[in-house]
This record gives structure tokens, sequence and C-alpha cells, in this order.
């Protein structure tokens, strides 16, 4: 059985917090291993679509997100230079029963405040950065940069971009540069000095985007990521301060609009945008990968998190169900590959929602009830 196995998920970002919480539902022993000191509050929101809520709903972190954050009522994709409205969908009660969970914006570190409520006190073993993954016959043993050794029966690579554990199944391979940064910040509504903004809306040009929406239902907090060419990133640090300055000059010439929410904000900050070419290995004996550690992609489906959680879910439910990790871990790679696999087409395209758009497929999924099918044979 393999409940009676030690679990060590690696990684405390939206894939690790969800697997362990799940696990821990089923009876497993998971805890996680995070580099980080604590959690720290980026300035970021985070777009949830309706397949991540009725997940977090499992949870019971629901109505949480639903208090922290906003649930949208509207997305609309809007023509850079004339404004057109290229496309519209609207979020209500019948939406939300259609799609079976609500469409939420919420800031990144509310997000992680409440998985943190999904998982056992002391889940958690922050200052802990992964340094090596050692077999010893019968376990794996976890080599960590504070000195500590840990034994596990199964890992979960849950490690993000540059994920060691990926490092560990296929030695180092350095990230790709999508050749593109993000702009973001975070300020308060009242510095639109009246300028009314519907919930989300998407302005497209063809070489960039740009994207304001509100993070709390009281919408008084607005956040923006806007994605612009950049040629090379030498930097170390994951981000770099910015300006407002600068923001105006990026996204120069867009629609009056656009113009009025950019001249608000005062803290800027510019993140390279990293991805991986795909690789439909995401396990290997006793350890598995989810989210960005085996599929990462630039953020311009807002999906990437919302396939770690699936991922999450997905393989926490594999491990419940079957008697062995090989058995459980070759039908979680092959019930996430197809899906995945679209979600990676659309993000490199960044082609969603951009016009008419079929979200059903997307929206609709529930990972908590999808059949578990194996790469041959019925479904259990
Ligand atoms: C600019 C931008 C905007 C985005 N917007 C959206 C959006 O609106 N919606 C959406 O769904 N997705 C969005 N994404 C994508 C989303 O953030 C990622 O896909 C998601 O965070 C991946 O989750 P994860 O759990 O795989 O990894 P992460 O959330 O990155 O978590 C990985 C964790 O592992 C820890 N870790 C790393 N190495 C080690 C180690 N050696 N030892 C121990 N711990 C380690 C890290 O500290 C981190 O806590 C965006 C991404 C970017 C860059």
């Amino acid at each position: 059985m393999l409940r009676k196995t030690r679990i060590a998920v690696i990684g405390a970002g939206l894939g690790g917090m969800t697997v362990a919480a799940f696990l821990q539902r089923e009876g497993f022993e998971a805890c996680i291993y995070e580099q980080a000191p604590a959690f720290s509050r980026i300035g970021a929101g985070i777009i949830l679509s309706p397949n991540v809520a009725k997940v977090l709903r499992r949870l019971g972190l629901e109505d949480m997100l639903v208090a922290a954050g906003i649930k949208a009522d509207c997305y609309i994709s809007r023509a850079w230079d004339t404004g057109e409205t290229l496309y519209r969908i609207d979020f209500d009660a019948a939406t939300e029963a259609k799609y079976g969970g609500a469409y939420l914006n919420v800031h990144r570190g509310d997000l992680h405040a409440i998985l943190d409520r999904g998982v056992k006190p002391g889940t958690i073993a922050f200052n802990h950065k992964l340094a090596a993954i050692e077999e010893t016959g019968s376990a794996l043993r976890l080599v960590f940069e504070n000195g500590v050794k840990v034994e596990a029966d199964i890992v979960i690579g849950a490690d993000g971009l540059n994920s060691k554990v990926r490092e560990s199944l296929f030695g180092a391979e350095p990230l790709r540069f999508f050749k593109a940064a993000a702009l973001r910040t975070i300020f308060p509504a009242s510095a639109l000095n009246g300028f009314a903004i519907p919930d989300c809306t998407k302005w497209w040009a063809p070489d960039r985007h740009l994207l304001p929406y509100f993070l709390t239902s009281r919408r008084d907090e607005v956040y923006i990521i806007g994605v612009i060419p950049w040629e090379r990133w030498d930097s170390d640090l994951s981000f770099l301060p910015s300006s407002r300055a600068f923001l105006q000059e990026a996204f120069a010439g867009f629609h009056d609009d656009l113009q009025k929410v950019i001249q608000a904000p005062t803290d800027v900050t510019l993140w390279p945008i990293f991805d991986r070419p795909r690789n439909d290995t995401w396990v290997k004996g006793r350890i598995a990968l989810l989210g960005d550690a085996c599929h990462p992609v630039p953020p311009y489906m807002g999906a990437g998190g919302a396939m770690a959680i699936e991922d999450g879910a997905i393989l926490s439910r594999c491990l419940a169900t079957y008697d062995s990790a090989e058995e459980a871990f070759a039908v979680y790679q092959h019930v996430r590959l197809d899906r995945v696999g679209h979600v990676q087409r659309i993000s490199w395209e960044n082609s969603w929602m951009r016009g008419p758009t079929d979200t059903d497929w997307f929206y609709q999924y529930d990972p908590c009830t999808a059949p578990l099918t194996p790469p041959e044979g019925p479904a259990s």
C-alpha cells in the first residue's frame, strides 16, 4: 500500500501545496521542503479559472479565495489602437453553474496564505533547498544545502522552473529565454482618479500585450502585467526594478483608455520570461515532476498555475488509486499530457481569447473527477 510510503514534495508553490493537501486528505504522510525562509508577498496577481476554483473548493479553500480576491464579472479583449472589442466573456451565476466554478483574480500572496491553510500545520520545512537526490537502494536520500538529509520512498518535484529534481532526472538543461519580459505592478484603484475600468481587460498589439485587472471584490486594488519583446536577459536576479515612465514608453500609442490606466502605478518591476522545449517525460522510477518543473510555458494564457494545481489533484488521485508508484506515475503522465500539450501550444501561440474562443474544454474540466485512464486499458 502506497499510503505507508514516505512522500517528499520539493517546493511549496502552487502545485506542491495542492498535491500535499490532497495526499494528506487521502491519509498519506506528505512533507514539503521549501528553499525560501518563508512565503514572500511578491507584487503580483494571478487569474484562477473555473477549473481551478473547483479544485480548491475540494480543499475547503474556495470561500477564503472569494473573500480575498474577486469573482471577475467579465474578461474583455481589446485592440491596442482602435480599442475595438475583439472578444468578451461574461461571468455570472449561470456561467459559474455551467463551468462548476468561478473565474477569480487574487493577489499571489493571499493565494499562498490560503493554500497554507489546506495542509496540516508543520507540513512545510522552510529553509530546505534541495541540493541532490541519492539512491540508497531501498529509498531516496534527499540532501539539502543546510546539511539536512532525509529519506523518502517517493519524491515529487514541484520545484518550479529551475527544478533541481528535474536536473536529477535529466541532468542540467539551461532554461530557454522566451525573448520577452513582463512589467508588473500593483496600485490602489484610487490612483485611477475616478476612471472606471472593467474587471479584466487584455489589450492586444502584434508584438506585446497588457492586462489590467482588479484583485479584490472592493475593486480597490489593480494589477497590471504587460509583456514586451526583450532581446537578452543577463541578470541572475528574478526581477529588476523598472518605472512608470518605462511602462508608458513601452505602451505608447496604445488607446487612450489604456493611457489613463498606465499613468497610475508608482512601483513597477520587470521579470524575464523563460520556458523549456516540450519534454513529455515527467516521471522516472520513484520520482515524478509536476507544474513548471516539467512543463513551463510563457504566461500568456494565464494557465501555468492552473496546470500545476490540476497536476497536483490528478497525481494525488493516482497515488491513492494504484499500488505502486510506477503504475500511479504512468497513469498520471498519460492523463495529463494531452491537456497540458494543448495549453503549451496555446500559450506559445498567445492565442487564448484573442478572438472568438471555445473556452468550455478548459473551464469545464475537473481533475478531481476526470477518468484516470491508464496508457492502455480501461479507465478506473
Ligand atoms: C509574469 C507571470 C505571470 C503569470 N500569471 C499567471 C496567471 O495569471 N495564472 C496562472 O495560472 N499562471 C500564471 N503564471 C504561471 C504560474 O505562476 C506558474 O506556472 C506556477 O507558479 C507554477 O507552479 P509550480 O508549483 O509548478 O511552481 P512555483 O509556483 O514556481 O513553485 C516552485 C517552488 O519551489 C521552490 N523551490 C525551487 N527550487 C527549490 C529547491 N531546490 N529546493 C526547495 N524548494 C525549491 C520555490 O521556492 C517555489 O516555492 C504566471 C507566470 C509569470 C512568470
